[in-house]
């Protein structure tokens, strides 16, 4: 249903600011929040226009006071780094007039896959973290979860691959797997493991019904 609110590209839960720049992702997960809500912290997060330009976003930005944020991150109802050069504008922005917040993306980790070539030096210098789904600890349960659109194996890899290529341009880099969601058994050992191998942080997420924190 669309609402007034579907125009809007920035949202808070507490002290955060979070902002949404598309709609499209190459996964559609079976836990994946937009299969159970329209709306978080009060907007509906499903953009009514898809191609919203940089400077709209940063004028509603601007509006909310981001000198005052914890931290602004890049998470909606899509894959933030599908619209890369939208996220590194407004980074830049970010970055040239609030230098003390920290950015962060939420992201599939498929970036490279999706722009076949590494974007990872693109972003150095604009964003400070990034948190990566890893989703689970193989493959064929990765693709159970994830339904993503690229060959399970690849997409898999292609994960593991982003999340170390992240944290050797020093990016503060996190996997991260949503537990509680049905019954679905996650080696949670094995992704440790992973994470460990790649040389970055773990974390677990908590699956609620209004999101997973
Ligand atoms: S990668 Fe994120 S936005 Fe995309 S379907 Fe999965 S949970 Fe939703």
């Amino acid at each position: 249903m669309e609402t007034e609110l579907q125009n809007k590209s920035v949202y808070f839960l507490r002290n955060t600011m979070y902002i949404n720049v598309t709609n499209l992702c190459s996964n559609n997960c079976l836990f994946c929040i937009r299969n159970f809500n329209d709306e978080v912290a009060g907007v509906n997060l499903w953009l009514a226009e898809e191609n919203i330009a940089a400077g709209k976003i940063i004028e509603e930005i601007k509006e909310n006071s981001p000198e005052s944020r914890d931290e602004i991150v890049f998470c909606g109802y899509g894959e933030p780094l599908i619209k890369i050069d939208i996220v590194r504008e407004i980074a830049k922005f970010i970055k040239d007039n609030y230098p003390n917040i920290p950015v962060r993306v939420n992201s599939n980790g498929h970036a490279n896959l999706i722009h076949k070539r590494d974007v990872v030096p693109e972003l150095t210098g604009l964003i400070d973290a990034i948190s990566i789904s890893l989703n689970a600890d193989n493959a064929d349960l990765y693709q159970i979860l994830s339904r993503t659109c690229f060959d399970k194996e690849l997409a898999f890899e292609g994960v593991k691959n982003f999340a170390e290529e992240c944290q050797k341009y020093g990016i503060d880099t996190t996997l991260t797997v949503v537990m509680g969601f049905e019954d679905y058994k996650i080696d949670l050992k094995k992704c440790r493991e992973i994470a460990k191998s790649l040389g970055v942080k773990f974390k677990i997420r908590e699956w609620l019904s209004d999101g997973y924190v």
